[in-house]
């Protein structure tokens, strides 16, 4: 097996060869994949893997902070290797989603707070809206039906 550059535990949390390879996967993902996605390449590292333990370890590694899950509600969750705060943006249309730099001003925190009383530990921001590929293609079908 090539050399790993994962330590064999990271703040005590072990790393099994599928936790290491559904880690590394997804760090080296450009986009934001869903579980089926990860599944289709750690295969290729791990042919005996089942979905079932790459939903499991990917729940597990959220839990311990490695990655963060990207809810979506009534679609399949994202899974993002960068754990440093930053926002996302999905396309509507082909449900690409991109890493957004937004630093909440903390008045929205100080806003939220007192208004619900909760002390916050954390906020998830998604916006929505259409990419610039399909903002291109819209516009070529728009032309097409002229
Ligand atoms: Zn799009
Ligand atoms: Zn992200």
């Amino acid at each position: 097996m090539p050399e790993s550059p994962f330590d064999e535990e990271i703040r005590g949390f072990r790393l099994t060869p599928q936790r290491r390879a559904i880690l590394r996967v997804l760090r080296e993902a450009a986009d934001h994949p869903d579980a089926t996605w990860i599944y289709e390449q750690v295969r290729k590292e791990l042919p005996h893997i089942s979905l079932g333990t790459v939903y499991r370890n990917l729940s597990l590694l959220a839990e311990e902070g490695l990655i963060r899950e990207i809810p979506l509600g009534h679609q399949p969750s994202r899974w993002d290797g960068r754990t440093d705060p930053h926002a996302h943006a999905i396309c509507q249309r082909c449900g690409r989603v991109v890493d957004v730099e937004l630093c909440l001003p903390q008045e929205v925190f100080t806003q939220v707070a007192e208004s619900t009383g909760f002390r916050l530990l954390d906020a998830r921001v998604l916006f929505e809206g259409l990419c610039p590929a399909c903002q291109a293609q819209e516009r070529e079908e728009g032309a097409a039906e002229d």
